[in-house]
């Protein structure tokens, strides 16, 4: 039987569908085990400042079908030092709370591991991020809501696209990860996707135009991951200006509405199944770890694994796009 008696939960970074989902499952297996449970507002932020209130099973009523965090999120420049993390550790002890349990996403639980290892404090990550860019879990919190919020768009994009004959850059987001890009150009059935894995290798303009565009279509969806390695949609935008001036090119960014949303059942059923088994970890003593899902089976991830690896992008994604985007 575990030593913990009181879980701390908070949410952090960018917020992303679901979250709220998890806070719930965190709440009520807590509560199941004998736990108590403090909600902690605007990530660490509120666990520097003592912005925290006791959760009962009420208090995560009616909440998993909202999209952002009930809990709000925040980032906070505070808690990248050692003077932020003292504080935070104080208002830990001070509150009783035990344990933490972080939802967040990359920065989230970097920020939780460093506070583990400086405190000895047994931290739990949920990954919890529109991105899909963590190590060890093959999705996270957020990720399938957000495939379908672009996929909902780009068929819209479709239908102004094709009666124009036009080409349109879609810009999806995914920091420096191209998930969201390569999955939503198959699932929307875009003819390419621009990542940032790729952006070294090979010049991905040239491939999509020399792979046939105009052979067969008139108008054409290419999706293209933010990020710097990539450029964004802008900046491919403005080389075919240049380079194919033949083209009628318009860019549609997304933004953040890839964020909002009801989330799906996908997300709902991972955040409750991630939720509860954060609660199972803490019960176990497991420490430092980030849960996730691996061949639909809840998985303990190391911080340090889920942090410092990059998740691969399967090349198998990218070969079904190129042939079926002909
Ligand atoms: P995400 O969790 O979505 O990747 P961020 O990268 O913005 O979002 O990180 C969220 C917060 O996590 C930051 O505002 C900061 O408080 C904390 N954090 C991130 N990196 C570190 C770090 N190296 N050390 C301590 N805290 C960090």
């Amino acid at each position: 039987m575990g030593t913990v008696k009181c879980v701390g939960i908070l949410t952090s970074g960018g917020d992303a569908p679901g979250m709220n989902a998890a806070i719930r499952a965190v709440t009520r297996a807590a509560i199941y085990n004998g736990l108590r449970v403090k909600g902690i507002y605007r990530g660490y932020r509120g666990l520097i400042t003592g912005e925290i209130i006791e959760f009962k099973s009420q208090n995560v009523s009616n909440i998993i079908q909202l999209g952002g965090t009930i809990l709000k999120t925040a980032r906070c420049k505070e808690f990248t030092t050692p003077e932020g993390r003292q504080t935070a550790y104080e208002t830990m002890q001070k509150e009783g709370i035990d344990a933490l349990v972080v939802i967040g996403g990359d920065g989230s639980l970097t920020g939780a591991r460093i506070f583990a290892q400086e405190h000895n404090v047994p931290c739990i990550g949920l990954p919890g991020t529109i991105d899909n860019d963590l190590y060890g879990t093959d999705t996270t919190i957020g990720y399938d809501t957000a495939l379908n919020t672009i996929l909902e768009a780009v068929d819209k994009i479709r239908d102004t696209a094709t009666s124009h004959d036009r080409l349109f850059f879609v810009e999806v987001m995914g920091r420096d990860a191209g998930f969201l890009a390569l999955n939503g150009a198959i699932a929307s059935g875009a003819e390419a996707a621009i990542i940032p894995e790729f952006s070294t290798e090979v010049d991905q303009l040239e491939e999509f135009i020399k792979n046939g565009f105009r052979k067969t279509k008139n108008s054409s969806i290419v999706i293209v991951a933010e990020s710097e390695l990539t450029g964004g949609a802008m900046h491919y935008a403005e080389r075919v200006k240049n380079e194919y001036p033949g083209y009628d090119v318009r860019v549609t960014i997304l933004g953040h509405l890839q964020r909002g949303g009801s989330p799906s059942a996908h997300d709902r059923i991972l955040a409750s199944r991630l939720g509860a088994a954060a609660i199972d970890a803490i019960m176990e003593d497991q420490r430092n770890v980030m849960i996730g899902i691996e061949n639909d089976e809840i998985v303990y991830v190391p911080f340090t694994k889920a942090i410092k690896n990059d998740k691969p992008i399967k090349k198998e994604l990218v070969n079904v796009l190129r042939e079926l985007s002909i």
